[in-house]
């Protein structure tokens, strides 16, 4: 399969093994995602309870947003580094 910069948040949050794996793909070529797959797994480790809670659909997006604000460089591509992706694909569409 093939992953995209939309796609890092929805696979972190199921950790389907085979999708994980097509993530680390897309993270060896994507500074954004790297460095963003780096620092869930660095939450994975630190904080397993903290994880158990992303049940809560607040809790990634504000990470999210703690990553954004932390790292201006290397932005994705596709806007998922500015929080909402509904912005970048709508102002895409011809
Ligand atoms: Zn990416």
């Amino acid at each position: 399969m093939t992953v995209e910069c939309k796609d890092l948040e929805r696979i972190l949050e199921h950790e389907n093994p085979e999708e994980m794996i097509a993530l680390e793909q897309h993270a060896a070529t994507c500074a954004a995602c790297g460095e963003e797959l780096r620092l869930w797994k660095q939450i994975s480790e630190a904080a397993p309870s903290l994880r158990k809670t992303w049940e809560s659909p607040d809790l990634w997006p504000r990470i999210h947003q703690t990553l954004a604000e932390e790292s201006s460089g290397s932005p994705c591509p596709c806007g998922v580094r500015g929080g909402r992706r509904g912005r970048v694909s709508g102002g895409l569409r011809w």
